[in-house]
């Protein structure tokens, strides 16, 4: 009811205050969802080659980059086996040549920062409207899922690092109220606390949860061992970290609910969703252009690769087959449930491991990207955790950690631990990858 009055009044109405055009680029989007595999191939060739020019008229990085492995003129690349064999770009190269990239047309972009899943604070932007098509496409791939524009929807979901002003939490309540929607801090929840987050859930009758999948599944555990009687959304949304199949049942189990996955990162947002029906992740293939390469930077289909993406619509910064650092499988079967879109068959390669405390507190690891991204003296960071009660914090610095910058992180890190974590910084030149050449930012050994 809330989301038609919302979609067909409310937004309409605050849309024109704010001249900003979500319903516009939703409507079109959900239109795609209409067509079949050459349409949906034919557009995104077409809105690819406008960003191509745009790039190569604009950005003096990538006009140097094709230059170099001979492209003189973009409009020799005609398709996407072409397209290919333009050159990878990794988080390195923006952090080295970022003005480079930034288009000499767009002045105004927004700046984002992420801790991603490399362990690298990393700086990033985009153009308003690009901003605008992401959240389209986010409320498209929830929307299959039933938590659309408008569902009542609870989200348990990483808050910000630091205090909150009065005025900001007020407005940032409005906000959410606006879009009928209610956040509850998954960093903040531990094994005490577990009871009240129940009944929050309880008292606020979602009609859908959308969570990390690490707190979500610990609340499911409890929920489970504890008999306790939960309030019954009709659908469950899962994301920001990997879902494995005993997760998800455990999840399905304790709150007699299906739930799906969704896939993005902070670079591109929503990458892809699953459908309802066979569970399989469906790829916006009319807003980005998703690309697996293996170790020879050669494209691979139907064997797990590095993930190359490509957003069509970010003029401010154009990011070309931009490595985010995931690795995926992707197929070309299409598939039952009637969505058009490509299918992603595997996730293959994000693991954030989850810190404990003596008390049986569970800290995800995605608090910490989030909580070093703040810190530009740190180039590099790893937690590591080997015995119950301390944390061990590995950093290869840009410039040095100050007391100030130690105290800080050690007390954002006591939020959650409340202090019962010894916490030890070391600094060092090196932090060893994973056998598959993965950085790990967080590792649990207890
Ligand atoms: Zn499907």
């Amino acid at each position: 009811m809330y989301s038609k009055i919302l979609r067909n009044y409310l937004m309409p109405f605050y849309e024109m205050l704010n001249k900003k055009e979500l319903l516009r680029h939703l409507n079109e989007y959900e239109s795609h969802l209409q067509w079949n595999a050459e349409q949906l191939a034919a557009h995104q060739w077409q809105e690819l080659s406008l960003l191509l020019s745009h790039a190569y008229n604009t950005t003096s990085f990538y006009r140097k980059a094709w230059q170099e492995v001979g492209v003189t003129d973009i409009r020799d690349i005609k398709n996407l086996t072409d397209f290919s064999t333009l050159p990878l770009i990794t988080k390195l190269d923006i952090q080295q040549h970022y003005a480079e990239f930034v288009s000499s047309k767009y002045s105004n972009n927004i700046r984002k920062s992420t801790g991603g899943s490399t362990g690298q604070p990393f700086h990033f932007e985009y153009n308003l409207e690009s901003n605008t098509r992401r959240e389209a496409i986010m409320w498209r791939g929830y929307g299959w899922l039933g938590a659309g524009l408008g569902e009542k929807t609870l989200y348990l979901w990483g808050a910000d690092i630091g205090e909150k002003t009065f005025l900001k939490a007020i407005k940032n309540d409005l906000y959410h109220a606006f879009y009928n929607r209610k956040m509850l801090n998954s960093f903040a929840m531990n094994k005490n606390n577990m009871m009240e987050y129940i009944d929050q859930i309880y008292r606020y009758k979602p009609s859908a949860i959308v969570s990390y999948v690490n707190p979500l599944y610990e609340l499911a555990n409890f929920i489970i061992e504890h008999k306790i009687a939960v309030y019954q959304p009709k659908t469950i949304l899962t994301g920001a970290e990997p879902l494995y199949p005993h997760q998800r049942e455990t999840i399905q189990q304790a709150f007699n609910c299906q739930v799906n996955d969704t896939f993005g990162c902070r670079e591109f947002m929503l990458m892809s969703a699953e459908c309802r029906k066979n569970n399989n992740l469906h790829i916006n293939s009319d807003h980005l252009v998703i690309e697996t390469v293996n170790e020879q930077g050669q494209s691979v289909k139907g064997l797990s690769g590095d993930l190359a993406i490509t957003d069509l619509y970010n003029y401010g910064m154009p990011l070309i087959r931009y490595l985010n650092g995931d690795r995926a499988t992707l197929i070309e079967t299409a598939c039952s449930c009637g969505n058009p879109l490509p299918i992603m068959k595997s996730v293959d390669g994000r693991k954030l491991d989850i810190i404990k405390t003596p008390s049986g507190k569970i800290i995800p690891g995605e608090l910490f990207p989030h909580l070093f991204k703040e810190f530009t003296c740190i180039q590099r960071f790893q937690v590591k955790q080997t015995t119950l009660d301390s944390l061990d914090i590995l950093i290869i610095e840009n410039t040095p950690l100050d007391i100030l910058s130690r105290e800080k992180i050690t007390s954002e890190i006591n939020k959650y631990t409340q202090g019962e974590l010894a916490i030890n910084f070391s600094i060092v030149n090196e932090i060893a990858l994973t056998v598959s050449g993965k950085h790990r930012v967080t590792i649990c050994e207890v």
